[in-house]
């Protein structure tokens, strides 16, 4: 079977985790920080909080921007469930904005829609999470002007998009946004194995982060109620989860990202191939704006909903690890018990019934790629 996604783990990647395998700390030393030092790098925020997953630093995201009961969190209902559960942990309602028809990202004329429907019900939601489906940047200036108007504030949802641009700027540089979290599972574009960062601009936002990484314990006498009773006094000031990354995963970490620009690059050259591939297909290739570079996390394309199952199954059957991406969080039984219903947000819905993930990683070869393409083109001809 050819993956959909696979990660890569070179020797300097062993060697890496090794080194702290023989150190002093396997948690809670030297590599977290470095790892955090090499993602600031890359995305030019000035912030970065590792965590052990992309999951927690959402949930630690929505808890230091004060998103409670009674508050609203809205996403997009093209995602991974974890985009919406980070609202639920902290007793938050969710809703969803349509998707655009073309690039699949959360659209922004919806979200303008529904904003104003929402302020004329008094039910403006406190937190928006804008998702980069397939490591493709959402429009977040437009977002961003369109939200900041109601004072909602924004975490991106960059999971798939490490590595990627928006007009010229690193997706994690907080330009149109609060928080940015991105994902190191290890089908995304580098992995720690599980593993996760939240960064940030703002520095109050970094410390409660970091706080509620950590139990919500501070060891800063600025913020403890009390003098310190000695050198081994902390306090808990805040209530907070064991959301750390180990020293062994962000070892593993700094090595990966090193290779970061270069698999961003070889995802691009292999989704411009596939584009020439399947040119004369009749399926949907992705649509990318001009001002964008997406990392290629995903090489989605569309068949008609008619063909969709019979085509998927099709693929699998012949070898090729195809994926769908997503079911509308929506669909979901959970999400069903608050009330959503099908057809509430057609364009995420008729993406279901159309989009199939084509294997894509850094070290698919052109051969496993021309497989991949004559088993669609059978499919499409049978
Ligand atoms: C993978 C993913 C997550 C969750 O990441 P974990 O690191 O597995 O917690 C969240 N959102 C999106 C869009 C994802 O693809």
């Amino acid at each position: 079977m050819i993956p959909y996604g696979r990660q890569e783990i070179l020797d300097d990647d062993i060697e890496a985790v090794i080194q702290v395998l023989k150190s002093d700390f396997l948690t809670q030393g030297p590599a977290v920080p470095r790892f955090e030092e090499a993602i600031k790098k890359v995305t030019h925020a000035k912030y970065a909080i590792a965590m052990n997953s992309a999951t927690s630093a959402l949930h630690a995201a929505c808890a230091a921007l004060d998103l409670t009961e009674g508050d609203w969190l809205w996403t997009s209902p093209n995602t991974f469930v974890a985009s919406a559960n980070c609202a639920r942990y902290c007793g938050a309602q969710v809703d969803f904005v349509d998707i655009d028809s073309k690039t699949a990202n959360l659209c922004v004329n919806q979200l303008e829609n529904k904003l104003k429907e929402a302020k004329a019900k008094n039910r403006l939601p406190k937190i928006l999470i804008p998702v980069h489906l397939s490591g493709l940047s959402c429009d977040m200036e437009a977002i961003a002007r369109v939200a900041r108007t109601y004072g909602i504030k924004i975490i991106e949802d960059a999971s798939h998009a490490i590595g990627a641009s928006y007009r010229e700027r690193p997706v994690g540089s907080c330009d149109f946004s609060d928080i940015v979290v991105f994902s190191f599972h290890p089908v995304k574009i580098v992995t720690t194995g599980e593993g996760g960062a939240a960064v940030t601009n703002d520095a109050s936002l970094a410390a409660r982060m970091a706080r509620f990484r950590t139990h919500g314990i501070t060891r800063d006498p600025s913020e403890m109620s009390h003098e310190p009773d000695g050198s081994w006094y902390y306090e808990q000031i805040d209530l907070g989860w064991n959301y750390r990354m180990t020293d062994i995963q962000a070892a593993l970490g700094v090595s990966q990202m090193q290779r970061l620009e270069k698999y961003v690059h070889r995802r691009n050259e292999l989704a411009k191939r596939y584009d020439q591939l399947l040119k004369e297909l009749p399926i949907q290739k992705p649509i990318l704006p001009t001002d964008s570079l997406s990392s290629f996390h995903l090489y989605v394309v569309r068949v008609s909903s008619k063909q969709h199952r019979k085509i998927f199954e099709g693929l699998r059957s012949r070898g090729i690890g195809v994926n769908l991406h997503y079911i509308p969080v929506h669909f979901h039984p959970y999400y069903q018990s608050f009330g959503f219903k099908k057809g509430q947000f057609p364009e995420a819905e008729r993406y279901y019934s159309e989009a199939i993930s084509l294997p894509l990683f850094a070290q698919m070869t052109e051969s496993e790629q021309d497989q991949v393409v004559a088993a669609l083109k059978s499919e499409l001809e049978s």
